[in-house]
């Protein structure tokens, strides 16, 4: 790891208690790193994966990154505040989003794994950014995953048993969505954003049997504690 840092931060609010993953959206690193690092900006990130797997530190773990923005998840708002905020260097689906490389992978896997036990994160509050900006952000989107860090107990992993339709109204879907931690005020919005998490192969916006029987099982595994 080299420090690479960002003049972009203040001082924390609250406790560290979620962790965001971003991708950049630039077209290279190099742009990446200079906007993250330029005073005018006014965004930044904890840590920075290049595409070589190099991680770069841009501001300490205990200072507040400005790297979520407008945000809500699970109750809590403006999550710089309270999370670790790690881009990975990827164009985004604006520059061609293409499939984050195996040294980025195992690069973040035990970065993530030491913030996520030095804070006791849970894996329900490892997100994207998607998540907690479902209406501005599709990162780090569909080509993202998911599994390998829910293998890990890093994040949640998407339910494969037990899957039954519950028939929700779209309306009970938003709300049970709501339930689960998004803002649902931009409801379709939330909906890709769910798909994104946890539905990669098809993210069209459109709530069917699949979208309810994942969310139902997903609840019912935080209820029965199997998950948190
Ligand atoms: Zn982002």
């Amino acid at each position: 790891m080299i420090d690479s840092l960002s003049p972009n931060f203040d001082a924390r609010d609250r406790p560290i208690s979620i962790v965001v993953l971003h991708y950049t959206g630039m077209p290279d690193a190099e742009s990446a790193i200079a906007w993250l690092r330029n005073p005018e900006s006014r965004v930044s990130c904890h840590y920075l994966i290049a595409e070589d797997g190099q991680i770069l530190r841009m501001v300490a773990e205990e200072n507040r990154a400005w790297h979520a923005g407008l945000s809500y998840w699970r109750g809590e708002r403006a999550l710089n505040g309270c999370s670790i905020g790690i881009e990975i260097v990827n164009p985004g689906h604006e520059y061609g989003y293409r499939p984050f490389t195996e040294e980025q992978m195992a690069a973040l896997l035990p970065l993530l794994a030491g913030i996520v036990q030095r804070y006791r994160v849970a894996p329900a509050n490892v997100v994207g950014h998607s998540d907690v900006a479902p209406a501005r952000k599709e990162d780090p989107g569909e080509l993202f995953d998911w599994e390998r860090l829910a293998r890990l107990g890093l994040a949640i992993s998407r339910p494969t048993r037990d899957l039954v339709d519950p028939h929700w109204t779209d309306g009970g879907f938003l709300l049970a969505l709501e339930r689960w931690g998004y803002d649902v005020r931009a409801g379709d919005d939330a909906v890709v954003a769910f798909q994104r998490r946890f539905r990669q192969e098809l993210v069209d916006g459109v709530i069917d049997g699949e979208c309810r029987a994942l969310l139902l099982q997903l609840l019912l595994d935080r209820e029965r504690g199997r998950s948190i």
